[in-house]
């Protein structure tokens, strides 16, 4: 196909020859069963959905028979599928339209999205693959591929909005079910979310993100930056040895050994300010911990805490010091080679 051709001729294009070959689709121009369909596929995979759908459809072939059948009934049949509320919606809605309706799906969607269990995705989804109309569906699969296609930056969810009115503009007005079902299909076997498959893609050339890292898209907004924490740890060091001290049981590394420190309430300090001799920092989960060092000497005869060990220092490594001490164990050891 030319490289100018509309990405909406491309993709049903490829979609002739590609589409998955669903059950449903197969009664595509019934609305009952598109709509049967896509409440099942709600939080649910195809291949969970396909026997179900099976035995729905052939116990229960329309909605009258469905409206008609007994809550017991339809819920034993439901077990396994999961989301109880969806089975429960679903036979409200089968119950309004057989008595309200005549037994007949309203064609909009706003007439669809005033039934139980129906939103804005699968009021978009039946009517236009039931009923013909122009609807703009917008899926997780389909937000993927449009995100990747205009290379949208914006994170997600914050780009819902962009991402309908990119979808909006790329939607033909004939066939705009079929468009749906290809972006879907297009979305699950080629674009998927860690690796898509550029090189056999019908929108290769049309696609923005596609020599950036296509995977990053849709881009996430960043987790919120930890806090920072400030502490100061002594080095001690006599005789070949260095002081380290068990940290109260209980709170930040409850109960580990350590360098003496004011981190997290730890109840020793030297008299001695000492002098600074560097700084590491490290992250934990909820804050970041800036930790400075300072060498100090003790004085003769000072109290020392009770648990307080001369830990020889060629044997620092066996000492199991939590990770933000053992980067101060190399820092000095790093400071002190030639
Ligand atoms: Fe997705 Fe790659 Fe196709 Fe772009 S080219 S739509 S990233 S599969």
């Amino acid at each position: 196909m030319p490289a100018n051709t509309p990405v909406s001729e491309k993709l049903l294009d490829w979609y002739r020859r590609s589409a998955r070959d669903l059950p449903w689709r197969r009664d595509a121009a019934d609305p009952y069963k598109v709509w049967l369909s896509e409440i099942m596929l709600q939080q649910t995979t195809v291949a969970a959905v396909i026997p179900y759908y099976a035995r729905f459809t052939a116990r229960w072939p329309d909605v009258a028979a469905l409206a008609a059948a007994s809550d017991d009934e339809v819920m034993r049949e439901w077990a396994g599928l999961g989301y109880y509320a969806r089975a429960r919606n679903m036979l409200a809605c089968a119950r309004i339209v057989a008595r309200e309706h005549g037994g007949r799906f309203p064609d909009t969607e706003a007439g669809l999205r005033a039934l139980p269990g129906i939103g804005a995705y699968t009021a978009a989804a039946i009517a236009a693959i039931a009923f013909g109309r122009r609807a703009v569906v917008v899926d997780g699969n389909i937000e993927r591929v449009v995100a990747r296609l205009f290379a949208v930056e914006t994170p997600v969810p914050a780009t819902k909005r962009e991402l309908y009115a990119l979808t909006d503009s790329i939607t033909p007005d004939a066939r705009s079910g079929d468009f749906a079902q290809a972006l879907m299909d297009l979305g699950s076997g080629i674009c998927t979310p860690r690796s898509p498959s550029c090189l056999i893609c019908p929108l290769q050339h049309d696609c923005r993100a596609r020599a950036n890292n296509p995977a990053s898209y849709p881009r996430r907004s960043p987790k919120a930056a930890r806090p920072m924490r400030e502490a100061t740890c002594w080095w001690i060091e006599h005789d070949g040895a260095v002081l380290l001290v068990r940290r109260p049981a209980k709170g930040l590394l409850g109960g580990m050994r350590a360098f003496p420190s004011d981190l997290g309430g730890a109840d020793w300090s030297p008299a001695a300010a000492g002098e600074s001799i560097g700084s590491v920092t490290h992250g934990f989960t909820h804050f970041e911990l800036a930790l400075a060092i300072r060498n100090v000497t003790l004085a003769k005869g000072c109290n020392l805490p009770p648990d307080a060990e001369w830990w020889p220092l060629d044997r620092l490594d066996e000492a199991g010091l939590p990770r933000a001490f053992a980067k101060v164990a190399v820092a000095v050891r790093e400071m002190r080679e030639p």
